[in-house]
């Protein structure tokens, strides 16, 4: 039932967008979305809709988005897509649905900033006494004293309005041993009508969404054009973050194509998921990740070759974010003559997190004269890094502990001997200072063998994929740009 409403809206929002395309009057903007929407439901019933004015000239490249786009998206993601992107419906922030099933009345609403449980109540038209006092006195129900706006709350009632059960849907999204499930609360009314509170969990669902994009300010504003979320835009710099410096790297004209999954649950976002192949076109050369987990369960990204990535320093030991993209650009790192100086300095403000540039143990956490609070991490018998002028380290790390590539092991500041905000970082092998910047360390070996082989036959489809979208790319270069706003 849920399903054929979602398809009546569903279409209803297709004719209207494809209503507005036609109003439009810049003509690329028109033919991109038509080729999108063709792309999308090729196969589908929506294609009468739209396939009229497909001319001579637009056909190879709606076979290129067909091949491109058909395999990974599905109805549910279109469905969220359109949403977004024509903002007839606003899901974002309440969406209140009332759907007959066995006389069960389902209502659903959004957690909003400032929303008390009674707030959500009255939005549920949930009329329930002794409903708020329980929750506030019952240790099952804690987790609806964390409102975390955005969340969604559903509430069954019968054909009286009265309650059934609600459900609070505090955790979406959350990996758990390799699946994706969502965490609720449920509280409901038992065989002598008390109320009782429960924590369940369902599994969610996951999709593959694809998206292409080029530089034209910050990467966050090309992302932010190809409607990536922001947790998918970290990952792409986390993941090639050991062969370009986002923060300082990026030119005017760089590319991107990425294949990312992000995940549902009951048809609703759920977060995002991993990014499963990415190529980052940064000054004319193309860098490649492709996720591969040769059991299952803990995988890491690899090149083109089977080099793992985890395997080089990071370039950059400033964590990127929405936040450190918009200074980064400018003025990272302090440049300083380098025989003088045995340290690389990132300017960025003070509490800016630090990460690990790579895989290691803390050999030292504390101050250390001139440096101030100070961090030594030691990758493997020759190779250390150091972090100094810290304003503070993350909290609970300790000597002897294993840190990962990317892990946040303190923020910036300006302790010890500083004239300002910043980060000096260091790398010595085998004690001697080097620059971190030009050196070349490899920690892991690449795949060899059957390994290789492996990894190259898993990793072609995505490999495919991505050439496809390069493709798709140079043809018609701002498609997915106006296609997915
Ligand atoms: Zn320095």
């Amino acid at each position: 039932m849920l399903m054929q409403i979602s398809a009546n809206r569903f279409i209803q929002s297709m004719r209207e967008v494809v209503r507005k395309m036609q109003k439009r009057s810049k003509p690329i903007a028109k033919i991109s979305l038509s080729i999108l929407v063709v792309g999308l439901f090729a196969g589908a019933a929506a294609i009468a809709t739209v396939s009229t004015e497909q001319n001579a000239l637009v056909q190879p490249v709606q076979k290129l988005v067909v091949d491109v786009l058909t395999p990974p998206i599905n109805f549910a993601l279109a469905h969220e897509f359109v949403n977004d992107a024509s903002n007839l419906t606003d899901v974002s922030e309440s969406y209140d649905a009332i759907v007959p099933a066995h006389e069960t009345y389902i209502s659903e609403t959004r957690v909003r900033s400032g929303d008390t449980l009674s707030s959500i109540m009255a939005r549920l038209s949930l009329n329930e006494p002794g409903l708020i006092a329980f929750i506030s006195q019952n240790k099952q129900a804690l987790s609806a004293h964390k409102l975390y706006p955005g969340r969604s709350i559903v509430a069954a009632l019968d054909h009286n309005g009265g309650m059934l059960w609600v459900r609070y849907y505090h955790t979406p999204g959350e990996e758990q041993q390799g699946v994706t499930v969502t965490r609720y609360l449920e509280i409901a009314k038992d065989a002598t009508n008390d109320f009782e509170a429960r924590e369940a969990s369902e599994t969610a669902e996951t999709q593959t969404q694809v998206a292409v994009g080029t530089i034209e300010s910050s990467l966050f504003a090309a992302t932010d054009l190809a409607g990536v979320p922001d947790a998918i835009t970290s990952q792409m710099a986390e993941v090639l973050g050991g062969k370009i410096d986002f923060l300082r790297d990026l030119r005017r004209g760089d590319q991107f194509r990425v294949i990312y999954e992000t995940r549902t649950h009951l048809g609703r976002p759920a977060g995002s998921g991993r990014v499963l192949a990415v190529e980052f076109v940064n000054k004319g050369v193309p860098f490649t990740a492709t996720w591969y987990s040769h059991n299952g369960q803990s995988g890491s990204y690899f090149d083109k070759n089977g080099q793992n990535m985890r395997g080089t320093f990071l370039r950059s030991a400033i964590k990127f974010s929405r936040v450190s993209s918009t200074f980064g650009m400018r003025n990272h790192p302090i440049h300083k003559e380098w025989r003088q100086h045995s340290g690389v300095d990132f300017a960025a403000p003070t509490g800016t997190p630090i990460m690990a540039t790579a895989d290691g143990t803390v050999d030292f956490i504390g101050w250390q004269n001139g440096y101030g609070k100070t961090i030594i991490l030691r990758h493997n018998n020759k190779v250390t890094t150091l972090f100094a002028h810290q304003s503070r380290f993350a909290q609970g790390l300790k000597k002897g502990e294993r840190v990962s590539q990317g892990d946040v092991i303190g923020y910036v500041g300006s302790t010890g001997w500083s004239t300002g905000a910043h980060l000096h970082y260091e790398m010595r092998v085998a004690g001697r200072p080097v620059n971190p910047l030009s050196a070349s360390l490899p920690l892991a070996e690449p795949l060899k063998g059957s390994e290789q082989v492996a990894f190259l036959k898993a990793a072609s489809s995505l490999h495919l994929q991505l050439e496809k979208l390069a493709a798709l790319q140079e043809a018609v270069p701002d498609l997915m740009n106006v296609a997915s706003r």
